[in-house]
């Protein structure tokens, strides 16, 4: 027989599928094999079984090795391979390794064998007496404990008992060894809490309509009004019918609060991946998952890929969330895999928000997608009220301070009832930049090109884009003036002033920066959570999906940050933000209130969140985009080329911008054609240029083209990637 591989090298340019010779009969499609490649012995993935060659017999050379003892690829998986790569400019090779745990490949990690004991059934019904002397009172103790308890681990006997008492039992054949893997779950000892609770006349209608029906549904449900339970009752309904299920959240609202709850809901059957396991318990709960002793996945972006059989549900939880889109190669839409998987298993996809995307609305009106809207919360509670603060006044009536009159007062109040509050700033760092005030230099990152973020409790200045460190200026290295000023102040500054505003209140901090540990968005969530802090402040991280019955105060202390970036979606983004950060408050029984700052107060954004009026936004919005001729109505294409060698990338990008153009000339897909350096012209020492076009939606012949002169300009030297509808085009 002979096998198509695909060989696992990084960094190179093989992409191709090899013929290797297979032994063996119980190797098919999806095993991961060693393979000769070369001089080397390289891993890799069998994507199909065949019975002849093209390729020479006295040339092909045969697998090495079977690495699994079963195959580690799913066919669903294979054909994801395919599509993906087709559709999203991907290697073949770059895709399978979303497929499988990095840990696993090249053998890293290793399933957890411990060796366990028991008495030989030789010696179980015989008196001890016969075969331990009465005086070797340590074996006497160590046998006693194995035969009482069966099974014993050899690392727990060792903790309590003489090491050498059972190395001499073992020795003599009175106990027998035997080596049992253990799975590493995480969070395994968690105590699991959640309650039954009556679905309300909404929910209920909700549930029925999704599991009665067929397809794709954008459940569009106000902050509260409890989808993660419709969530779980879908779940339920697959697995009711002997099915697995798949539910994706932002990373960042894998709270331990959610995780409770489906583990109280569905016990050993949950396997949860997220970034902050450790790589023998991502390891293992992915071999749960393919082996089918778990159904359920719960997980960030990459759960989309769990290795499951017969899927009955994929749930994308805060479907909006732009985490969604990978931002590192290999790039990849989570919706339109989840779509994949979907129709593949023909069972139903659900994405639920309360603040849908655009284009997903879109979809929804159009009739791709089936509406279902949830308008209540669920204790009936309104949806908190939001004072808007024009900022422009606070500083004419003699306030240039970050906090309005109007904020620190209902701020004040909310302590001193004793409730929680949470300020969110959208901004990282001590201040965004570092300025001159006498010439006007602006310290910037020597490699990349943006301006440097001074962090106070380290005393530096980082580049948030490479993470160089550069120490922080006294003096302006071009004039000499010692008049160095702060830009923008971040969440470190808001902390630092509200510790002196309120002496005697905990403040609590939360943004990339104070959760770089493992699980340390948990323990900041944790103990505001436990009211162990009355105050929160952070950036978009504390935006999502939390439930804090106590915090009736928000406090948006800049609005507008994310509204005058350069980019299409920055009011949709402002509108998702508003909306999302306001749903913090008041879910419980006390009532809640927002104060949003602002420089613009009379932009659209604000008046349709303030009456919270999705639809009447989404129609504004639309409208726009149909105008100015932008997604959904268009897709954005952009062809990134890199290089660390400045006139290569010049050139790979003449000839890439040369050959788009010949493409776009009696082409009516193409709106826009533009050739130019990125906003970030240098990053890592790598130079950045881009070719970007907006193409008529659906022109997927047109978009293969340009992946084909990607390739053409691509070299040893020069890379080159297409992005659809990126995140953002810095
Ligand atoms: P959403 O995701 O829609 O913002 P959640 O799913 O977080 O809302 O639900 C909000 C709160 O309401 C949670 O504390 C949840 O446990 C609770 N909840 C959900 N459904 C019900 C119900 N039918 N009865 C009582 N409480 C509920
Ligand atoms: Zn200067
Ligand atoms: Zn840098």
């Amino acid at each position: 027989m002979i096998a198509e591989v695909i060989v696992d090298i990084s960094n190179s340019e093989v992409d191709r599928i090899f013929d290797y010779k297979l032994g063996r009969s119980d190797v098919t499609a999806g095993y991961r094999v060693s393979v000769p490649f070369g001089k080397r012995s390289v891993e890799g993935y069998v994507v199909n079984v065949k019975e002849t060659t093209d390729y020479p017999e006295d040339k092909l050379k045969e697998i090495n090795d079977v690495l699994d003892p079963f195959p580690a690829i799913l066919p669903e998986m294979l054909a994801l391979m395919r599509f993906m790569a087709d559709n999203y400019h991907l290697r073949l090779a770059d895709v399978l390794k979303l497929f499988i745990p990095a840990q696993m490949r090249g053998g890293r990690v290793k399933a957890l064998v411990k060796e366990f004991v028991s008495v030989n059934p030789e010696f179980a019904d015989r008196d001890e007496s016969q075969f331990i002397r009465s005086s070797a009172k340590a074996q006497l103790e160590v046998f006693r404990y194995i035969a009482d308890n069966g099974s014993v681990s050899v690392s727990e006997l060792n903790r309590d008992f003489s090491a050498s008492a059972l190395k001499n039992l073992i020795m003599r054949g009175i106990v027998s060894v035997e080596e049992v893997e253990v799975m590493r779950t995480p969070y395994k000892y968690m105590e699991c809490s959640g309650s039954e609770v009556q679905l309300t006349d909404e929910q209920e209608a909700a549930t029925k309509r999704i599991t009665d029906g067929k397809g794709i549904f954008l459940l569009h449900g106000v902050t509260g009004s409890g989808k993660t339970e419709i969530y779980m009752r879908c779940i339920s309904a697959a697995i009711s019918a002997g099915k697995s299920a798949i539910m994706l959240v932002p990373e960042i609202s894998l709270t331990p609060q959610v995780l409770k709850n489906f583990r109280h809901r569905f016990g050993e059957s949950v396997a949860i991946l997220h970034s902050g396991l450790s790589d023998g318990e991502r390891f293992d709960e992915w071999r749960r998952l393919i082996t089918g002793e778990a159904s359920v996945a719960v997980g960030a972006r990459s759960a989309v890929f769990a290795p499951l059989k017969n899927l009955g549900v994929i749930i994308i939880d805060e479907e909006h969330d732009s985490s969604y889109l990978s931002e590192r190669n290999p790039r990849y839409p989570t919706h339109e895999i989840a779509k994949f998987r979907a129709a593949y298993n023909k069972c139903n996809l659900v994405l639920g928000s309360a603040t849908p995307s655009v284009e997903s609305y879109y979809k929804a009106e159009k009739g791709e997608y089936t509406l279902v809207t949830l308008k209540n919360r669920v204790n009936k509670r309104p949806l908190p009220e939001i004072e808007i603060v024009d900022m422009r006044k606070e500083l004419r009536s003699g306030n240039p301070g970050f906090m309005s009159g109007a904020l620190s007062s209902a701020l004040e109040e909310c302590i001193r009832s004793g409730n929680q509050a949470i300020l969110f700033l959208n901004r990282r760092g001590y201040a965004s930049y570092v300025m001159c005030r006498s010439c006007g230099y602006v310290a910037k990152c020597e490699q990349c090109d943006v301006s440097l973020v001074y962090h106070k409790d380290e005393n530096v200045l980082k580049c948030h884009y490479c993470n160089n460190r550069y120490s922080m200026l006294d003096v302006c290295p071009e004039c000499g003036s010692p008049h160095i000023k702060h830009g923008f102040m971040g969440t470190q500054k808001v902390a630092e002033t509200l510790k002196e505003m309120f002496p005697d209140v905990n403040v609590l901090r939360m943004d990339n920066d104070t959760t770089q540990g493992k699980d340390a968005h948990f323990r900041i969530l944790g103990e505001f959570a436990a009211k162990r802090a009355q105050i929160l402040v952070g950036t978009q991280m504390i935006a999502k999906g939390h439930d804090f019955p106590d915090v009736t105060l928000v406090g948006i202390l800049d609005a507008d940050m994310s509204l005058h970036f350069a980019d299409y979606r920055s009011a949709e983004r402002t509108y998702q933000l508003i909306t999302q950060v306001s749903g913090r408050a008041g879910r419980d029984v006390k009532p809640g209130k927002v104060v949003l700052q602002t420089y613009t107060p009379n932009h659209y954004v604000y008046k349709f969140a303030t009456a919270n009026d999705y639809e009447g936004f989404y129609r504004k919005e639309i409208n726009l985009r149909e105008i100015t001729k932008y997604p959904p109505f268009t897709d954005i294409v952009r062809v990134l080329v890199g290089s660390e060698d400045e006139s290569a990338a010049l050139k790979a990008l003449k000839i890439l911008g040369d050959e788009i153009k010949a493409l776009s000339s009696d082409n009516d897909d193409f709106i826009y054609l533009g050739v130019m350096r990125s906003p970030v012209k240098k990053k890592q020492n790598v130079y950045r240029m881009q070719v970007i076009t907006r193409l008529k939606a659906g022109a997927d012949d047109t978009k293969r083209k340009i992946f084909d002169a990607a390739d053409r300009a691509a070299s040893a030297k020069v890379t080159c990637f297409v992005e659809i509808n990126p995140n953002d085009l810095r």
